[in-house]
Order: C-alpha cells, then structure tokens, then sequence
C-alpha cells in the first residue's frame, strides 16, 4: 500500500504502526529484499529518481530553507547521488562473504564473516539537510537488504512530502515506506520492535529514541551534534583558513549543520588579524547587507530563530557582538555574527549554536586550546589551522571528536572512505559508504566444517591423557604434544 493510501486514512497512531510493522515484516520474511537484484534495482530506481526530479528537489530546499541553488546541488543532490552511484558500484563487493583464518583449535575447518541483513530498519532524520540526511542512510540500508521506514523532519515539511509523494513512485513500496509526521507519529513508530534505528538530530531526543529501542533490544545508529571547535594557530595562510572557515560556517545552511564551526580558539595576539581577515572576508562574499544575500540559507523557523536571537540578547553576550547581529524575524534571517571574548559560563557557550553565529575565544598559547576542547563534552568535529606538524600530530592524538579535520572545515564528510559518526555526546555508530552497508548489516561469523579430523581427545570421559594432549596442543608445544601422544611424562 503506497504512502498517500495509508495518509487518507487518518492519523498514524500505534495501530497503525504495528500494520505497518506487520507489512513490513512480512515483505522481510518473504526474502525479496536479500537478493542482489533487488537491492540493485532500488538503488538504480533512486539514482533515476534524483536524476529525474532533481528541479523538484531543489525547489523543497529551498521552501523549507531557502538553501542556496549551488549548496542544494551540491550539498544535498550531488552528495546523495555519488553514495547511491557508490553503493551500487561496491555492492557485489560488499554482500561478498570475507574469507578469515581458522585457528588450530577448529581444525580442519574454514571461516568466513557473512554479512546479512537486519531485518526492518527505522530511519528517523532531521530538517537541516532534509534530503541527503534521510536518503543516505536509507541507501545504506536497501544495500544491506533491510526493509526500511523512513521519518523525515517535520520541520521540513516541503522535503517531507516530496518523498511521501515520490519515492512510493520509484521504489518497492511493499518494503520501503515513508512516514511523515512528528512527535506523536515518531512515538508510535518507536514503540514498534525494529531491528535497527538511524537516528540524526539533537541528543535531548537521541536519549529518547535510545530508551524506546532498548526495550527491544534494538541497536541504534546516534547521529548527534554538539560545539564542534575551530582552533586557528598563529602561522597560518590567513586568506586560504579565513575563507574555508566561512565556507564551512555560513556556506553550510547558515551555519545549521552538525558540523558547522561552533566557536574560534585562537590566540590573544593572533586574535586581531584573524577578526579583520572574517570581517573583510565576510563582507566581500555576502555584501554590505548580508540579510539581502540571496547566499545564505534563513534561519528554518521562527522556534529556531528566537531560540538564537535568546543566545545573542544574554546580557553578557549582547555587548561582545563585533560583527553582524543584524536580524529580520519576518524574514528569518540573521546576519553573519561574529563574538569577541564572550564568557565561558554564556549560554551561548554552553548550547550547541547551530545558526549563524560564531564566538572567537582567545587563549594565550593555541595549546591551551586542547585542555578547553576535552573539558567539554565530546564534538562531532574538531578542526584545526596549522602549518605546525607536531601542533597537528598532538591535535589528532589528544583531541577527542567525531571526526577531524586539518587546515579545512567539513569537507571530511565528503569522503566516503571515513566513516561518519560521533563519539560520546556526539553519537554512537556511524555510516557512510561501506560503513553505511557495515550499519544496517549483521556480521554473522561462519565456521564450516566437514565429517573428518575428529580429535578423540575432546570427547569424554576426560583422562589425564587427554588433557595434557589437549593442553600441548592449544600451548603450541610440539614435544609436550608428542610426549603426550606417546603416552610418556614431561620430564
Ligand atoms: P529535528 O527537529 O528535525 O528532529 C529530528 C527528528 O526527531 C525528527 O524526525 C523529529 O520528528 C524527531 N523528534 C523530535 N522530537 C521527538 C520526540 N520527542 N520523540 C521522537 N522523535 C522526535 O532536528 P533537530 O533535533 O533540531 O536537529 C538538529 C540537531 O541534530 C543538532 O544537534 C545537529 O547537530 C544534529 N544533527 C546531526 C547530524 C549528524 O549527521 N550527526 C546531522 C544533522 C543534524
């Protein structure tokens, strides 16, 4: 039954969830979803699809966010496009069981790590990037061969129904299901039993959706935020870092991505040339009036938007304004904002930002830069501008994050050889390429033997004979093995 069926009738509450689970369950257990095939002409309908609705697309981004043409493209349509044409490649090499060695304790046997299939798979994603956070995980998991429901965010709500609309249109709806809806829908849904849950948005609802699926045993997928920290040292290329830190931050929605520059460490006497180098920069890519820019995403909506303008007014925030600050609430825009300084106890300093606003702290050595990251709870990204290897090296090894990044911001994300996740407050698991397939499968470890290479010494009743056989052999001792074959003492 296609997705605007199941919307006629009515509201999606537990009933209808545990329908749908039925449904679902049943497709899983018929075995379509495992072949090769099948897999393969879903992922070939979906390519088709972004290839052939790519206007429409692009036009939801931007009702929902008045994201940019080129970063829709790019960000979203292009991205999501290359993992599609990736799994597609790969597949053949994916589903292949891996061959492993056997041990001396199995001989004479074989082993291998056969890769199968979860079951049915919730796929519940968030409003900042609608598109690619909601079908690249469902690629991962068509991949694997799962059946899967997909919740996109309701806040936004143009992405939302496109795949209501379209994807029943392309792919098996017998096994691929989209579910719009919010709370009360996502509630019923996490009340079913799942095999595995993909979750991407903030971690208030990660620990909810943690909680529904540990009642059911059910692993999770946390793709969460958090103040992902931007420490520029001293000797850097000023133009290239100022540039690609802007690009990162307020070319990526606005600043609302996950891995968006939360705030600046850098020194108190780096600290001028780097402001001047923003400020000017800024301007040149977003004009005089950037509330105008037609470059810049708006704020998604007027939640977020007094949830960011509440950050900026603190009384001890307000004042270290020293760029920007400009707002339009009828137009849910916010100016590119820079902080100079601002208090460590600031609400701004506590919060995950996710908008267009960025804080500059200010440090005497950019080592000290470390200690201030690892006391805070763990980021999705870290990033870092050096042309000092050994400041890097340290970097890598005694910060903790979900990923990192040298002398860029957020272009890790595009390789789909790393895998994509947080760590601690920032998420659990991770996917992307391979590691999207490795996500949505379950590495099932095979030993095949046959009839012959019986060893008598396993088997009872237990002799003395038998143990010091058993024990020189699982020791590697080759004489102690033979004596006790023979029947004769160690000594
Ligand atoms: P959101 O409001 O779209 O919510 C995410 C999903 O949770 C939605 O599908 C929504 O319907 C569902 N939801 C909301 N409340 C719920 C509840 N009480 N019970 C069950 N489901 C509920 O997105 P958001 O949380 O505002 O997203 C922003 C956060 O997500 C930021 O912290 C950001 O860093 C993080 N994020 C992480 C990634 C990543 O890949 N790691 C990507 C994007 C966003």
């Amino acid at each position: 039954m296609g997705v605007e069926m199941e919307e006629n009738r009515g509201a999606f509450d537990g009933h209808r969830a545990a329908e749908l689970m039925v449904e679902l369950r049943e497709a899983f257990g018929s075995g379509r979803t495992r072949s090769y095939e099948w897999r393969v002409a879903q992922l070939k309908a979906l390519f088709r699809m972004i290839d052939e609705k790519e206007a429409e697309i692009m036009a939801a981004l931007y009702s929902d966010l008045a994201k940019p043409e080129l970063e829709a493209f790019l960000h979203e349509v292009s991205l999501t496009r290359s993992a599609c044409q990736l799994a597609l490649k790969e597949l053949k090499r994916w589903m292949k069981p891996e061959k492993v060695s056997s041990s001396i304790t199995t001989f004479p046997s074989s082993s291998e790590i056969v890769s199968e299939p979860l079951g049915v798979v919730l796929i519940i994603s968030a409003w900042n990037y609608p598109f690619i956070l909601s079908l690249d995980p469902v690629i991962g998991a068509i991949a694997a061969g799962n059946a899967v429901v997909l919740k996109p965010s309701e806040v936004a709500p143009a992405t939302a129904s496109f795949f209501a609309r379209t994807l029943p249109a392309y792919l098996d709806s017998s096994a691929i299901r989209v579910v719009e809806g919010a709370v009360s829908e996502t509630t019923a849904l996490l009340e079913q039993k799942w095999d595995k849950i993909l979750y991407t948005g903030n971690s208030k609802v990660g620990r909810i959706v943690m909680a529904a699926a540990a009642k059911h045993l059910t692993p999770v997928v946390l793709e969460l935020g958090g103040k992902s920290p931007v420490v520029v040292d001293s000797n850097v290329n000023l133009e290239v870092a100022v540039k690609r830190i802007i690009v990162g931050k307020w070319g990526c929605n606005n600043g609302q991505a996950c891995i968006s520059p939360d705030y600046i460490i850098t020194t108190k006497s780096f600290a001028p040339k780097l402001v001047e180098a923003l400020k000017s920069t800024l301007e040149k890519f977003y004009g005089e009036d950037p509330l105008e820019s037609k470059d810049l995403s708006r704020i998604v909506n007027s939640n977020h938007f007094a949830r960011l303008t509440r950050l900026l007014d603190e009384d001890k925030v307000y004042g270290k304004i020293i760029y920007g600050g400009q707002r339009d609430e009828k137009k849910l825009k916010i100016a590119p904002t820079l902080l100079f300084d601002v208090p460590h106890d600031s609400l701004i300093m506590k919060e995950e930002i996710f908008g267009p606003i960025l804080p500059i702290i200010t440090v005497d050595k950019v080592e000290e830069s470390f200690d201030i990251i690892n006391s805070r709870t763990k980021p999705l990204a870290a990033y870092l501008f050096t042309k000092d290897k050994i400041l890097e090296e340290k970097f890598v090894n005694n910060v903790s994050s979900g990923g990192m990044l040298i002398n860029d911001v957020a272009l890790h994300l595009a390789n789909p050889n790393l895998p994509f996740g947080g760590v601690g407050e920032s998420g659990i698991g991770a996917y992307h390429g391979k590691f999207s397939f490795d996500a949505f499968s379950h590495k099932k470890a095979v030993l095949h033997r046959s009839f012959g290479g019986e060893a008598p010494a396993r088997y009872p009743p237990y002799t003395l004979k038998k143990q010091r056989i058993l024990k020189a052999l699982l020791g590697g001792d080759i004489i102690s093995l033979v004596l006790a074959l023979l029947g004769w003492p160690r000594s």
